[in-house]
């Protein structure tokens, strides 16, 4: 079963323009998508960027809850329109 992708999964990375973290939904990936902060056009990877608050942690630690809610709160979530 693959329990990996699904409509809950999401993808984090850093706009390129910005420097705004954002998330999406992964079956968004590979795809152009509007930066929600500043408009740029953007393509959504395959993987989460390390450091973002879905990507692997590169310290090899858990972060604390507190510190995944911090990176959430500084996170924009990409609004689904209906293009898609
Ligand atoms: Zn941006």
């Amino acid at each position: 079963m693959c329990a990996q992708v699904d409509a809950t999964t999401f993808l984090s990375f850093v706009c390129k323009a910005c420097h705004q973290e954002i998330e999406a939904p992964v079956w968004m990936a590979k795809r152009e998508a509007e930066c929600p902060a500043c408009g740029a056009m953007i393509e959504v990877p395959e993987t989460s960027e390390p450091g973002t608050v879905w990507g692997a942690n590169e310290a090899a630690l858990q972060p604390t809850k507190a510190q995944v809610d911090a990176m959430k709160s500084r996170t924009i979530r990409i609004e689904l329109s209906d293009q898609w």
